[in-house]
């Protein structure tokens, strides 16, 4: 078996740009993958470009060498834009291989460690009142744990995020949030990296002991010094990881204790074979997985086959609750369904998900451009 084709398509289906990755084989197989950048199309299709040109009559099973070589053979190693394209392409090569071999992904991993994955839901309430009972709804579905929404982060005016204003009103909300939801609930709020290590040190301040189960990429990650500076400043667990594009990027995060959740996203951090090394490492240190989750069915599907495949499983990221139905079964006619609080695990050969490109064929092209954040004074923040 060889690789006949290798094709990148990047297109928008109403909610996000998705990017996504075909591989072909000469015997009739195909695989899907999906790129996490979800952005910067050019760059990420380029990546997939210049790797086709040596993939091509390469044998697909051989997955970890055509990771090490796409990795490694530019001298200049990885980088988020190529470990993206490269998590594509890896994705796909599983999806392929395992059709060929008529079993589901999770049986090249390991084999199935359960049959269902269990997921966590985000709120979207901007006031308080309509938090707690956005809350009260999602405890009263099953919902075990549900990550919050943070004052302002989203539709504001101009896109102006004031952190100040925003750490005094969200310590508040949850604190309220926390005594009328009582103890159960797991509950935790995402920063998206927008606060300093005061400000994240003042937010978790402001709260009793016990509010939050976990607090999500309060500040940015290219630093893993200054997360062990907010770590001696509160006790509340850190969410992180979802920018991470490989194993040595999670290391000390891992390592020095610094993330208790990890926010991997298997289109980020390099396909399976990279994930699987990461929740490894991850297992020895007793942190479980979190993986984030907001790209297209793809990234779903492949999420809830590592999920099956890996013990250390917290929640996995689903939007299909809080967005409402995200992608038409007309572009994705096989796409992974949630079933309460949870995926099932799919017996199907492959990652159990397929694309009609036809479907997308008037769709946008995608180059969507985020929209840049700014700071009161006009000084650009994080998206
Ligand atoms: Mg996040």
């Amino acid at each position: 078996m060889k690789i006949a084709d290798i094709q990148f398509r990047s297109f928008n289906p109403g909610r996000r740009n998705l990017q996504v990755v075909r591989v072909e084989s000469d015997n009739g197989y195909y695989g899907w993958g999906e790129s996490g950048l979800s952005s910067r199309d050019l760059a990420v299709g380029g990546a997939v470009a210049h790797f086709r040109d040596f993939l091509i009559g390469q044998d697909p099973r051989r997955i970890g060498r055509i990771w090490q070589e796409t990795y490694r053979s530019q001298y200049f190693e990885g980088g988020r834009v190529l470990t993206t394209a490269m998590a594509a392409i890896d994705i796909a090569l599983h999806d392929l291989v395992a059709k060929s071999l008529g079993v589901p992904v999770y049986q090249l991993l390991g084999g199935k460690q359960r049959d269902f994955v269990p997921c966590f839901v985000t709120t979207n309430s901007q006031n308080l009142d309509d938090l707690i009972a956005e809350v009260k709804g999602y405890v009263a579905d099953g919902w075990e744990c549900i990550r919050t929404l943070v004052w302002g982060l989203w539709e504001t005016e101009g896109h102006v995020f004031e952190p100040r204003e925003s750490v005094a009103i969200t310590a508040g909300w949850h604190t309220a949030l926390r005594e009328a939801v009582g103890p159960g609930p797991v509950i935790g709020p995402d920063y998206h990296h927008r606060l300093s290590v005061a400000e994240a040190a003042s937010y978790c301040q402001r709260m009793p002991p016990g509010t939050i189960d976990f607090l999500e990429e309060p500040i940015r990650d290219e630093t893993p010094a200054a997360y062990a500076v907010l770590r001696s400043m509160t006790d509340v667990p850190f969410a992180i990881g979802e920018e991470f594009s490989s194993k040595w990027q999670f290391a000390p995060y891992i390592e020095q204790g610094l993330t208790n959740f990890a926010r991997l996203d298997i289109c980020n951090v390099g396909g399976f074979t990279e994930a699987m090394k990461v929740a490894g490492w991850c297992e020895t240190h007793y942190i479980d997985l979190m993986p984030h989750n907001p790209l297209g069915p793809v990234c779903t599907a492949a999420s809830v086959q590592l999920g099956a495949a890996v013990p250390n499983w917290a929640w996995l990221e689903d939007r299909t609750v809080d967005l409402g139905r995200l992608y038409s079964d007309e572009i994705f006619p096989v796409q992974p369904k949630l079933d309460g609080t949870w995926y099932p695990v799919p017996d199907t050969p492959g990652l159990g998900v397929d694309i009609n490109l036809d479907a997308a064929r008037d769709l946008p092209v995608g180059q969507t451009e985020s929209h840049h954040t700014v700071r009161p004074d006009g000084s650009v923040t994080n998206f």
